[in-house]
């Protein structure tokens, strides 16, 4: 079953003399449950295609369908609401809000969508992530592994369809980078929430199921590594 269908995605960012062409007419298919790593060079284009898998930017054209849904034909409320229920995002500097608690981080989709918290959900994710004894402490008393399971958390609180990654290993040592990756596969593999994870770690791409190789903001490559 697909869950996600690429159609014809262009982006070009500013206008005229200075427009920038970061992505070039891109197609292609997910299907549920997949692992997929994204690779190429700084400046191909990645991120800007992985932010537009999350709805979190508007494609100059070209189609983003997720569980059939084309998602760029919703409203910017709609947007927010797909976005908070569907997409899983985690950045390489973690992105948590510094004034609010662990706790607070990762409920606050629910908070923002106006969800009750399902306190025995929330203890589960909690201890499946290790930080059953870290909920009240601010980002900033916590290490960088731990910062980054609670943005783990924050973009797993609502069982989104999409886990979507952009370097999650990027400012950790190899331990932390493996305890995170094994998180991210686990969920993957348990709970079938299809994973996209840029990165530039070959130990990393060796593990998903299939490779996607982005120049120029064309895809240079596409292997199923693991059918
Ligand atoms: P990657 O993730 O592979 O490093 P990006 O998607 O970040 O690549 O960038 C692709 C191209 O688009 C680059 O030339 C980059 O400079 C440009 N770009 C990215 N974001 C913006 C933006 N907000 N405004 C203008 N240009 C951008
Ligand atoms: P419950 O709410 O009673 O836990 P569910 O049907 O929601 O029942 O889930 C069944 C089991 O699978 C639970 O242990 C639940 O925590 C787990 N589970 C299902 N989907 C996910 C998910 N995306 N992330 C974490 N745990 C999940």
């Amino acid at each position: 079953m697909e869950i996600l269908k690429i159609e014809h995605l262009s982006k070009i960012y500013g206008q005229g003399e200075t427009a920038v062409k970061a992505l070039d007419d891109v197609s292609f298919s997910v299907k549920k449950g997949e692992f997929i790593a994204i690779i190429g060079p700084s400046g191909s284009g990645k991120s800007t295609l992985l932010h537009l898998l999350g709805g979190v930017d508007r494609p100059t054209s070209g189609k983003v369908l997720v569980d059939n849904t084309d998602i760029y034909q919703l409203d910017e409320t709609q947007l927010a609401i797909f976005r908070r229920r569907q997409i899983g995002l985690i950045y390489q500097f973690y992105n948590l809000i510094p004034v609010l608690t662990v706790e607070e981080n990762i409920t606050l989709p629910l908070l923002l969508d106006e969800q009750q918290v399902d306190k025995k959900q929330l203890a589960e994710l909690v201890s499946i992530l290790n930080l059953e004894n870290r909920l009240t402490h601010l980002p900033n008393q916590l290490s960088g592994g731990q910062q980054q399971r609670v943005s783990i958390g924050r973009a797993l609180i609502s069982r989104p369809a999409l886990m979507l990654a952009d370097e999650p290993t990027g400012n950790l040592d190899s331990k932390n980078s493996r305890e995170i990756i094994d998180l991210l596969k686990m969920f993957n593999k348990n709970y079938k929430q299809t994973l996209i994870v840029i990165t530039h770690d070959e130990r990393i791409a060796l593990q998903a199921d299939r490779v996607i190789a982005i120049e120029d903001g064309r895809i240079a490559k596409d292997e199923v590594i693991r059918p």
